[in-house]
């Protein structure tokens, strides 16, 4: 039988014996390259290292144990990598979008800010869904605590809220040589700290460290509603600060008034500033970012790609930077500088289709246990099997990082989990994900599969 049917014959074995994704993820490129039937010495090609370390501790077995019933002679299987591209390492590249911004960001945050430097307002690219709010965020820079104090910006996801506070904070370090002390801090970092404070007893020490500084960032507030203890203190941190002058910058994914949990004091308080929001922007302005996001990294593209992506992204700068990195991964990879404008909208609508299909939790702990093949009540109960551990902190990690779920949420729907093991499992895969090669890999294909088992219902 020539090779290219036994391998046919294994493949039609081993679907049968694991899931689909599974199957279509490891054994979509493989094939039999030999077969000696003196040494027995069978040798498989798959397409990348990871694949074959992979392929080799989870799915051995079957493997041999399906070439042994088409030849009987074969005792021995070897794997080698195939690469269809010269300068491919080996090791395929991730394929979407594998290393969130956010957590790249961390790598150099000032730990005393928080403050990441890449957001600055030499950056950010102002157009008429921005304007007010950014020209309001540099004459706080002028007029520390003086004017439009509390500054409070709401708009969509991914519209440079994040990247606007910021950039306020920055520039007050920049231009005050560190006489006056910022803090920025997630909303929900604030909560987790009031938490803690409550528990060990230790409040004074939360207290002291909010009210010490001239300039309080705090990002995403609306998860601070409904949290009562921690409004309770926000609120007085806010009243002591804004009494002494100090400046308060807050951000959030929409208005006060539409925080429904929010205390009728602490809306009026933000009511009581300056209010700015950010709205999509319009073409031109998405062609600027694309232009000023592909100088930045040093990437090119051509004019009609930039068109391209400003006519079919219009709803988020964090998908235009995220098609951008795609783009430019595929060119790297094909080793040119003009990919074609066909494949180019290939790529494009599929990061469009990706985020336009709600992806949920269950998804999320279905396409994790498929992958580590294990039982999605495991994952989800108090099981302490090692085997479970990372894939559990994986699953909390996607969460955040996919959906950008809260904490508390994310510990819910793990099994009634704390949240504190949410926030523990997500900083951990977090850092990891930089490090280690490998583990961003399996991400990745997880992010794949999920994506996959959602179009295909
Ligand atoms: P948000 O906090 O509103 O969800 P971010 O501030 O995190 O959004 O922005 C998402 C990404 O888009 C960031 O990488 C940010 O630098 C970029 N971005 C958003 N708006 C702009 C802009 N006007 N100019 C340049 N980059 C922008
Ligand atoms: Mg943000």
């Amino acid at each position: 039988m020539e090779l290219k049917k036994v391998w046919e014959k294994v493949l039609a074995s081993i679907e049968l014996q694991i899931s689909k994704p599974n199957f279509l993820t490891w054994f979509k490129n493989s094939c039999l390259l030999d077969k000696n039937d003196e040494t027995g010495v069978a040798i498989v090609g798959v397409n990348n290292t990871f694949s074959k370390e992979w392929i080799q501790t989870k799915y051995h077995k079957i493997i041999l144990e399906a070439l042994q019933e088409i030849d009987s002679s074969i005792s021995r299987v070897e794997y080698v990598v195939i690469s269809k591209n010269k300068e491919e390492d080996g090791f395929q590249k991730p394929i979407a979008n594998h290393f969130p911004q956010k957590e790249i960001a961390q790598i150099n945050t000032d730990p005393e800010t928080n403050l990441h430097p890449r957001y600055s307002f030499k950056n950010f690219v102002v157009g008429s869904s921005n304007e007010l709010a950014y020209t309001a965020a540099v004459a706080i820079t002028k007029a520390v605590g003086k004017k439009y104090n509390p500054f409070f910006v709401y708009g969509g996801t991914g519209l440079g809220k994040t990247h606007l506070i910021q950039a306020i904070g920055n520039e007050i370090v920049k231009n005050y040589n560190n006489q006056i002390k910022v803090k920025y801090v997630p909303s929900e970092k604030f909560v987790n700290d009031v938490v803690w404070a409550i528990r060990s007893k230790r409040m004074e020490d939360v207290k002291n460290k909010y009210r010490s500084v001239d300039v309080l960032i705090i990002d995403d507030i609306q998860f601070i509603g409904g949290k009562e203890r921690s409004q309770e203190e926000f609120f007085h941190t806010f009243n002591l600060l804004y009494q002494n002058n100090k400046q308060i910058i807050i951000s959030s994914d929409r208005p006060p008034s539409a925080i429904s949990t929010l205390e009728e004091r602490l809306r009026s308080r933000f009511e009581g500033g300056m209010i700015a929001d950010i709205t999509y922007p319009d073409y031109e302005m998405r062609l600027a970012i694309i232009k000023n996001k592909t100088l930045e990294k040093g990437i090119e593209l051509a004019d009609n790609i930039c068109h391209l992506i400003a006519s079919k992204l219009q709803r988020s700068v964090r998908e235009i930077e995220g098609i951008i990195n795609k783009l430019h991964f595929y060119q790297e990879f094909k080793g040119t500088n003009n990919i074609d404008l066909k494949t180019a909208e290939e790529i494009i609508n599929s990061v469009i289709q990706q985020s336009a299909v709600a992806i949920n939790p269950l998804q999320i702990i279905k396409a994790v246990s498929q992958f580590f093949e294990i039982n999605q009540n495991e994952l989800i109960n108090k099981s302490r099997r090692k085997e479970v551990v990372l894939p559990r902190q994986i699953a909390m990690f996607l969460m955040r990082d996919m959906l950008g779920m809260s904490y508390p949420d994310i510990g819910d729907k793990m099994g009634k989990r704390d949240h504190t093991t949410a926030i523990h499992s997500y900083e951990k895969i977090s850092k990891e994900i930089i490090k280690d090669k490998a583990l961003s890999q399996k991400i990745s294909i997880i992010k794949e599969m999920i994506y996959k088992n959602n179009s295909s219902g």
